[in-house]
């Protein structure tokens, strides 16, 4: 199947005179005739759910379906994107340990990073876009753990480059995680390219209507997790499941399995069977909106690029755009999403001004849904960063962030225009 049929058809089949649209299974816990065969769910010997905290079969749908976008093995649905970026670290390291991470992500997961990994004793050492090969070379050491990156960063809206990134993380035997809410699998499989792991806030274009909130890790099921004994947590036994070892009993599955059985069991990010639901209808339509969105978004940056009040304009599907060249090679036909960031010639003060005066387009804290919304970063969603660390997300004091939704295209460029004009 091409993926605009699979966001349809992946991860639920009805059976003769079954419902034809995914059964919301809002239950619990599961039932079975005998103890002997629950005693085999607990000893990992016997697939099938028991107590939705770890699975169920609505969720267990839309992972399959998301899995099959990415081309992964398998998937994990979590809470949010938060508690998907957490637990895709916490599964292979620990206190002791160090992540690298490009400095240029998002801002919650900068401080999930510096802030809360820390507390757990996790170091998260950073890497700029300016450095080369051998800089980053020299921030890994044998307690390196993994390189963690966004394919297209939010909110700076740079296109990572997947390969040199997969090569560095690869020549040192530690897996790439590339967190792709932006791009989502319709632009972009960060597994053809070489990443080991991919994640998502689902919150964003996936659910796409600003529903749910939630998130998904995917396992390409690629990586060696066996090289040089550098991930102990998965090839040494788990005592709380009587000695099983994840690279033996589970092979290339061994990093999604253990993030579930052990890291959902324990920490509890649990999606909700309703919450799956609404996610899945999201996907069905991804395609058609990421394409629109796409287009919208470079007809939106192309009228900012001409305006005189505008200082600069981010968006990687314009050609003289930093991220141009990457973005051709990465996203489906150079479709860069939704976001458009800029910059309004004045400062904060004018970049305020101009989004008070924004009447389609409302100010949120939110991202990726089909309706034009507005967001000052420097004073909201990032507002806890330091200047260094603003700077290094590609954030200015008059940076704006313009999610374009997917109405029609003359209705938003009139709101922006009104609004310039008012600025003025
Ligand atoms: C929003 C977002 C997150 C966090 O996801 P939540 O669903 O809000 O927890 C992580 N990464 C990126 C790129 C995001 O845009």
């Amino acid at each position: 199947m091409k993926i605009n049929t699979k966001c349809i058809q992946s991860g639920y089949s009805p059976k003769n005179g079954e419902s034809r649209q995914l059964p919301i299974y809002q239950s619990t816990t599961y039932k079975y005739d005998s103890s002997e065969e629950l005693a085999q769910l607990f000893d990992l010997s016997k697939p099938g759910h028991m107590y939705t905290r770890i699975s169920n079969p609505t969720v267990e749908a839309v992972e399959a379906k998301i899995a099959d976008l990415e081309g992964g093995i398998g998937a994990m649905c979590t809470s949010s994107g938060q508690a998907a970026s957490l637990i895709s670290v916490l599964n292979i390291a620990e206190a002791g340990d160090n992540i690298i991470s490009l400095a240029t992500i998002y801002g919650g997961t900068t401080n999930l990073f510096s802030v809360t990994l820390k507390k757990m004793g996790i170091e998260t050492r950073y890497v700029t876009l300016d450095m080369s090969d051998d800089e980053i070379d020299s921030l890994i050491d044998d307690k390196t753990k993994l390189f963690f990156a966004e394919t297209i960063a939010n909110p700076a809206l740079y296109v990572l480059d997947i390969e040199r990134y997969a090569t560095v993380a690869h020549k040192n035997n530690i897996p790439l995680i590339v967190d792709n809410t932006f791009a989502t699998p319709i632009l972009c499989r960060p597994f053809e390219f070489g990443a080991d792991i991919v994640i998502h806030s689902t919150t964003k274009y996936m659910d796409g209507h600003a529903t749910v909130v939630g998130g998904v890790i995917v396992d390409s099921g690629k990586f060696d997790w066996t090289v040089d004994n550098k991930f102990p947590q998965l090839t040494t036994p788990d005592e709380s499941y009587h000695g099983v070892i994840y690279t033996e009993n589970f092979k290339e599955a061994a990093y999604i399995v253990k993030a579930r059985t052990q890291l959902m069991r324990d920490l509890g990010s649990t999606p909700q069977p309703m919450t799956a639901f609404l996610l899945n209808l999201g996907l069905e339509t991804l395609p058609l909106r990421i394409e629109r969105h796409s287009q919208n978004a470079l007809a939106v940056a192309r009228f900012l690029q001409d305006n005189d009040l505008i200082e600069y304009v981010n968006y990687p599907g314009l050609e003289n755009d930093d991220s141009y060249e990457r973005a051709q090679k990465y996203l489906y036909k150079g479709y860069s999403s939704g976001v458009v960031s800029f910059g309004i010639k004045g400062g904060r003060k004018k970049a305020q001004e101009f989004m008070d005066n924004l009447k389609l387009a409302k100010i949120v804290v939110h991202v990726a849904d089909a309706r034009t919304c507005v967001l000052h970063p420097a004073s909201t969603t990032h507002r806890q960063l330091t200047d260094t660390q603003l700077e290094n997300c590609g954030i200015k004091a008059n940076f704006i962030r313009l999610s374009v939704g997917i109405e029609d295209i003359d209705d938003i460029i009139e709101d922006i225009e009104q609004a310039l004009k008012k600025v003025n």
